[in-house]
């Protein structure tokens, strides 16, 4: 090509062109082969080319692909928002659907302000977050975002949203250590909440495991139970962002019912889709629901293509395919075979600071000393510098942020497809270390 008119994340990288994708791999126009271990951005989660899916999209095409939905309801959204509501727990039972995890977050965010509007307290406005988190890149979703990487160019324009600490356990806020914890990051959103005055709060958003913005930050075991009762003894709703946990990456549905909690609301995308269709949902509990209902009636957002029956078939598929081949039934499993794969690597590998996740969500930070867990220097590029290495290699990771800023630290996710195999796991495994071989190296010169 002469040149290029697509803008790309890097203008001035050059990247390979795919070609076609087939289970968990992918392959360019030379025919190079990638193992995809991060499902792209955590999202191809049932692989690529499934011909279930396929039919699925041409059958519905043929059919009828967008309708307005102030217009007409569709088949598959309707069958779509039933399965999710059978499929999550508690009085989750409604569905708004929108095109991107950013969407599904800034919807919340709309629908929690306007719940507490229609309740006759039009006052609790503000949704607290945490630092070191990522709920998406439009500007409503960005005010609830502690990931400065993201923020700086856009600040004043953002709501100047109050942040808490991450249960970042690996370098916990408080200088605890698991044995001495006593939920202190927690505790925060309670002092938080009594100093700003939960009369102005109308949420508090979390993703369950902290995905791009920490490197799959997991919680200790408590945390969400605690989180859940402070929003409640404050009257403020909890709304999970499960846009990258939700779907099965875990092992279940949501990752909140690992910590046996119900939120308020929901935000699902990424594996919703699995990267066949854009697809995300807000998904909103009888409880917030029924003031909307007795009042104005109707959720105060929308998309033009909020709710196509296109992408609902292919969200439809998606959750019959994991649903008949009973793919989070192995989910556990398979990471626990991933994770101790991994532990191997450690001996060797000294900057293997910390390996944490749940189910197929795992991430690994990068150290420069294991001991003191110092952050390696910026200028060495850690994380683009394995994510490169690792594609040349035939190996597709997911770069993240990582540190007690969240722009201190290297850390990669790896979360290939729900379908992967023992023998495809080990081979991702081998190309992990190759990987890791060159990054040695490369840092020791
Ligand atoms: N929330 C979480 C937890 C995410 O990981 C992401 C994307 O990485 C988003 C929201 C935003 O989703 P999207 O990129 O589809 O807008």
């Amino acid at each position: 090509m002469e040149r290029t008119y697509l803008i790309k994340p890097a203008l001035d990288e050059e990247y390979p062109i795919v070609s076609y994708g087939k289970g968990v791999y992918l392959y360019d126009l030379d025919g190079k082969q990638y193992l995809d271990a991060s499902s792209g951005a955590v999202t191809a989660n049932i692989g690529h080319g499934v011909e279930e899916i396929i039919e699925a999209m041409k059958e519905q095409s043929e059919k009828i692909s967008f309708v307005y939905r102030s217009q007409f309801s569709s088949e598959p959204a309707e069958k779509l928002a039933e399965k999710i509501a059978l499929s999550t727990p508690g009085d989750l039972n409604w569905s708004f659907f929108v095109n991107s995890g950013s969407e599904a977050t800034e919807t919340a965010m709309k629908v929690a302000i306007q719940y507490w509007q229609e309740k006759g307290f039009p006052l609790k406005s503000k949704i607290l977050s945490r630092w070191v988190s990522y709920h998406g890149i439009t500007l409503g979703a960005l005010s609830m975002s502690g990931h400065p990487g993201r923020r700086s160019r856009f600040v004043p324009l953002l709501a100047d949203f109050p942040n808490v600490s991450p249960p970042y356990c690996y370098r916990c806020p408080f200088n605890q250590t698991p044995e001495s914890c006593k939920y202190e990051c927690a505790q925060e959103l309670d002092t938080a909440l009594s100093r700003i005055g939960p009369e102005s709060v109308a949420a508090f958003i979390a993703e369950p495991i902290v995905g791009a913005a920490g490197g799959c930050i997991t919680p200790p075991k408590g945390y969400y139970k605690k989180v859940k009762e402070i929003c409640e003894t404050h009257n403020v709703l909890f709304i999970a962002d499960e846009v990258m946990t939700g779907f099965g990456r875990t092992g279940t549905m949501l990752a909140s019912e690992h910590w046996g909690i119900i939120p308020d609301i929901v935000c699902l995308g990424k594996g919703m889709g699995a990267g066949y269709a854009p697809i995300a949902a807000t998904v909103v509990s009888e409880k917030v629901m029924e003031p909307i209902m007795s009042g104005s009636k109707q959720i105060m957002s929308g998309h033009t293509l909020s709710a196509n029956p296109q992408s609902a078939a292919v969200a439809l598929a998606v959750m019959e395919y994991l649903e008949n081949n009973n793919l989070f039934a192995d989910v556990d499993s398979k990471g626990i075979y991933l994770k101790n794969l991994i532990e191997k690597l450690r001996v060797q590998y000294p900057f293997i600071g910390d390996i944490r996740g749940k189910g197929l969500l795992l991430g690994l930070e990068f150290v420069e000393d294991r001991e003191t867990k110092q952050s390696f220097s910026k200028e060495f590029n850690v994380t683009s510098r394995l994510v490169k290495i690792a594609q040349s290699l035939g190996l597709l990771v997911y770069p993240a942020s990582a540190g007690l800023d969240g722009t201190s630290g290297d850390a990669i996710i790896i979360a290939p497809p729900l379908t992967i195999t023992k023998r495809e796991i080990e081979e991702l495994v081998r190309l992990l270390e190759s990987s890791m071989v060159q990054l040695k190296q490369e840092l020791v010169k």
